[in-house]
């Protein structure tokens, strides 16, 4: 019986690759011809004109020469006319479940969530962010139908919740609701999958465990002190070494890293001596700290927090307000020394709750324009974000190069009407400057051949 059972279910399985191989052979592959342009390659300081051959989802050649394909039904021509080329935009620190979600977010039920999220992450593809690093928040399902076709939006590298001791940046109970037995029940934000308290070796070990079960690329622990939580100043540091040794070794078992929200120069020097791949903000780091990240090859994805325009309204003289003014304070001396230690480093904005805010994605990008030449803006935010995103290594949820302008690699592209390395503005208005906007080799926006 049990013999017949499994053969089957070996007859379905073939049935089943037998008919996909059907398939696959019945549709020819997209292909997309981008004549003319210059290309920026996501690496170098110059464009270079060039003619782009995409076939389904790859860029297959890039030629000086001009290329020609015959005009069939899966072949789309495109005359860029001098434009530019360029890969996708990243943002390394993001938050879907969060960044378009107004009111108070802990009172949203689990549609409203993820309804305003599939909403943000098509704005957020159709602004030109081919990939978004997700850094807590119970994205997997947005990020499953996104990836099925069956919503618009921008590949998705999840974290799953973030995971706070007691009493940390992830605990948002009030005083009164402490202390708790030890087999408590979850708290309405552990419930929805957005944080998770746990305490202790074990408890953070299966915290880290459920969400490489949802599929985390990676895991984020809360490494210190932050701003809109109610009880944790911003100097502290949170977790032992012991506990942050114990996520990371769950996580690269399971092949991938950790990283974590980490502000002072003690919480990120604790966070690597537990192992830490990478660290979210570093805003308050200091030359041994930087030397020390240098030394072990720590990343660091940071953000550009000032005091203008954008600036986060808080309540004047909060707590939160006051710990905001200084974070504010470190950004420029984070961008400097990470310039000056020549350490990876990644661009995202870690915008929350504000959806105008959101929609100034570009235009944040654009600020860096203030310590980067334009073209080392553009590699930011696109090759070297990626190099942060594999770290991701075997659980990376969408093997192969990304980030460049390369054969071989696969095709989130650009077509900027000018030169973003001569205006680095152009980017910050996206609706009007980028024409094209393909995400695996599918056109998502097209508005010059219509
Ligand atoms: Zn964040």
């Amino acid at each position: 019986m049990k013999n017949l059972k499994m053969k089957l279910l070996a007859t379905a399985i073939a049935f089943i690759g037998w008919c996909s191989v059907a398939i696959a052979q019945d549709k020819p592959k997209q292909i997309t011809l981008f004549t003319n342009v210059q290309v920026f390659d996501g690496l170098s300081d110059k464009r270079f004109k060039s003619d782009v051959l995409v076939e389904g989802n790859i860029i297959k050649q890039i030629s000086k020469e001009p290329l020609m394909v015959a005009q069939t039904d899966n072949v789309t021509i495109i005359n860029g006319e001098g434009r530019t080329l360029m890969p996708g935009l990243t943002d390394a620190h993001w938050h879907s479940m969060g960044a378009y979600m107004t009111g108070d977010p802990f009172a949203a039920g689990a549609g409203r969530l993820n309804l305003v999220a599939v909403h943000g992450a098509e704005k957020t593809l159709m602004r030109g962010f081919t990939t978004v690093r997700d850094v807590g928040g119970p994205v997997f399902d947005v990020k499953a139908v996104i990836d099925e076709g069956l919503f618009v939006g921008p590949r998705i590298y999840a974290a799953g919740s973030m995971i706070s001791q007691t009493s940390g940046h992830g605990d948002f109970r009030s005083p009164i609701d402490i202390p708790q037995s030890y087999s408590r029940e979850l708290t309405p934000q552990e419930r929805m999958g957005t944080v998770a308290i746990a305490d202790g070796r074990a408890q953070v070990m299966q915290r880290v465990r459920e969400n490489l079960m949802h599929g985390a690329a990676f895991i984020k622990l809360m490494g210190g002190g932050g701003v809109a939580s109610p009880s944790d100043p911003l100097d502290v540091s949170q977790y032992t070494i012991e506990e942050i040794a114990a996520a990371v070794e769950v996580a690269e078992n399971w092949g991938t890293y950790v990283t974590v929200h980490s502000y002072t120069a003690k919480a990120i020097q604790n966070a690597i001596r537990g192992g830490v791949r990478n660290v979210e903000h570093g805003q308050l780091i200091d030359e041994e700290t930087a030397k020390l990240m240098q030394e072990t090859n720590t990343s660091v994805c940071l953000q550009p927090f000032y005091n203008d325009e954008d600036a986060i309204p808080m309540p004047p003289g909060s707590f939160q307000e006051k710990k905001y003014q200084q974070l504010i304070s470190g950004t420029d001396n984070a961008f400097a020394l990470a310039k000056k230690y020549d350490l990876l480093f990644g661009f995202g904005t870690d915008t929350q709750g504000n959806p105008a805010l959101a929609e100034r994605q570009g235009a944040q990008l654009a600020k860096l324009v203030r310590y980067f030449e334009p073209w080392e803006v553009l590699k930011i935010a696109t090759s070297q974000n990626y190099q942060i995103m594999k770290r991701s290594g075997p659980r990376d949820p969408y093997p192969g190069e990304n980030g460049v302008v390369k054969e071989g690699a696969l095709a989130d592209l650009l077509l900027v009407d000018g030169n973003p390395l001569e205006d680095i503005d152009l980017i910050a208005d996206p609706h009007k400057n980028f024409v094209i906007i393909m995400k695996d080799g599918v056109i998502y926006k097209n508005s010059i051949n219509k």
